[in-house]
């Protein structure tokens, strides 16, 4: 049983009896899987605060291939993300991402990508304190690394170019239709301003993105489309979607 080094993102965890704990993890090297740290919930755990939700950890795993749940030896924290959960809306944000996480990527599949971009959006959420971009960005790239992202350009019916108009969706759709297509004015608008947005975080750093101004308009709307469409792919509610739509 080999022990492997690897960094991870501590996802969620949950109790194991009386002294144990589920860890499921984003590593960098193993790619998604579940771990069981012994004894983690014992006052002198060997784990210490590492295993705190959104935690940027390195870690020793004794890998047992083709085990549903792996044996954690021994985890410390790089980066934590403690602390700006504090903040409720924060928390909440840090949950969605480890829930559209833990949801989207399968199992044991090394995506380097994704690790990179879940860790940008974390760092952004705690320097910058806003949720709806991070979220934002998070959503398109992740659906777009996953190859799950519609085309934004145009009308999905007659390909109609979107320049400078609006889309409408409906409930659980993962496209866009013209205003034209749409049937008896149905639907949800996605504004101009909204899907024009897209350019302007596409070819950014998420950094760089923040600081050039703060919330433009559309953010929020596109962001909500985007959550629609991972619930689509995934065939199933989020729990954490509907908790941010009561932050507003
Ligand atoms: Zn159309």
């Amino acid at each position: 049983m080999p022990l492997v080094e690897t960094e991870a993102i501590v996802l969620r965890t949950h109790r194991l009896g009386e002294a144990d704990k589920i860890v499921s993890l984003l590593t960098r090297q193993l790619g998604r899987l579940r771990a069981v740290a012994k004894g983690a919930l014992s006052r002198r755990s060997r784990f210490g605060s590492a295993l705190e939700p959104l935690s940027y950890i390195r870690l020793w795993i004794y890998d047992r291939e083709g085990r549903d749940l792996q044996r954690l030896g021994s985890a410390e924290v790089v980066e934590s993300f403690f602390e700006m959960q504090k903040d409720y809306r924060m928390q909440v944000a840090a949950q969605y991402l480890a829930e559209v996480t833990e949801r989207f990527l399968p199992d044991r599949e090394v995506n380097e990508r994704a690790f990179r971009l879940l860790m940008a959006v974390l760092r952004a959420l705690k320097h910058f304190g806003e949720v709806n971009r991070p979220l934002l960005f998070f959503d398109y790239w992740l659906l777009r690394l996953g190859g799950f992202l519609p085309d934004l350009s145009c009308c999905m019916k007659c390909r109609k170019s979107f320049a400078g108009q609006a889309g409408f969706y409906v409930e659980s759709s993962e496209s866009l239709l013209c205003s034209a297509c749409r049937s008896g004015g149905s639907g949800t608008q996605l504004s101009a301003q909204a899907l024009a947005l897209i350019d302007e975080f596409r070819s950014a750093r998420i950094e760089e993105w923040l600081r050039m101004k703060k919330a433009p308009a559309g953010s929020r709307e596109l962001r909500l489309f985007l959550e629609q469409v991972i619930e689509a792919h995934l065939e199933r509610k989020l729990v954490t979607r509907r908790l941010l739509a009561e932050e507003g």
